[in-house]
């Protein structure tokens, strides 16, 4: 809901920039929020090619699924908006333009909370058009071995997440798991969740970077997950797990303001992205498309 109480679109006042290193790929970029009008939605923007080329947030843009979320139209990409976009979304934003000179959004604090905070000191601006609110209608799951998601309708958005720190818990004597089954609020959302870092498996970082994934992280960046238990600092002792639920929110925005329970155990984001386009099929069927 807008800040008038009335269920109105909103978008930022005003324009801000942040500059900062892309997880994967270790490069600097530059992003700069911008305001739009009603109706227009979110959408990107690659503003550091010869000629600037917009890709709107949809899940026919839905690209690349390598531990990230990609947005891909016509050739041109944006590469991990998963949080931008969970924040865009939490922070009660309709309509909004990321206008991105590079090609990765920067990581930031690995968590959401730069973005929440960025646009907390762009302000929020109510629109006169009515703000569109869509639902799950019936439930949609994938499933892949033992990873399950699945998106149940209810009267608000909640997530419900299991997230195995190693290996399966088919695995005897398995108990290293984090649980979190949270009821999403944008308050909740700036406090519980968008704090979370983004999870380092300390067995793979290496590899990771050996296949260029990662190279922009540093160790303050994420919560580390090693053989046992986490290493380093952790900003909640389930914070790989609240970090998942961010994801998962990131990519469920791309279908816009959905209310839904979403219940994930070990899922990740080529998941999301599957779910994602069950319930886009179910959204067009309501509208007739
Ligand atoms: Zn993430």
């Amino acid at each position: 809901m807008s800040k008038t109480g009335l269920n109105r679109q909103t978008t930022i006042s005003r324009s801000i920039s942040y500059e900062g290193l892309g997880l994967h790929t270790g490069k600097p970029s530059r992003v700069t929020l911008l305001p739009a009008p009603p109706d227009r939605g979110v959408s990107f923007e690659r503003y550091d090619l010869s000629e600037p080329r917009t890709i709107p947030v949809t899940p026919a843009n839905i690209g690349g699924s390598r531990r990230a979320t990609d947005l891909e139209c016509d050739g041109v990409a944006v590469r991990t908006v998963e949080h931008i976009m969970a924040a865009i979304s939490w922070s009660d934003i309709d309509n909004i333009v990321v206008r991105l000179e590079g090609e990765e959004l920067p990581l930031g604090d690995g968590s959401a909370l730069t973005y929440v905070r960025l646009l907390r000191e762009a302000g929020v601006t109510d629109l006169s058009a009515k703000r569109h609110e869509m639902r799950v209608t019936c439930p949609r799951w994938t499933t892949r071995g033992t990873s399950h998601l699945i998106a149940l309708p209810y009267e608000g958005t909640r997530v419900t997440f299991l997230f195995l720190r190693k290996g399966s818990h088919l695995e005897p004597e398995y108990s290293d798991s984090e649980y979190l089954d949270i009821e999403v609020t944008p308050e909740v959302f700036r406090e519980e969740i968008a704090p979370a870092r983004t999870i380092g498996f300390q067995w793979e970082l290496e590899t990771i970077q050996e296949q260029g994934l990662a190279l922009g992280a540093t160790l303050d960046q994420a919560a580390i997950v090693g053989e046992n238990g986490y290493v380093g600092e952790t900003r909640f002792p389930n914070e790989a797990c609240r970090h998942k639920a961010l994801d998962l929110l990131g990519d469920i925005a791309i279908l816009g303001r959905v209310l839904g329970h979403f219940i994930g155990i070990g899922s990740g984001h080529s998941m999301n992205h599957e779910l994602v386009q069950l319930i886009s099929r179910d959204l067009e069927v309501k509208r007739g498309v």
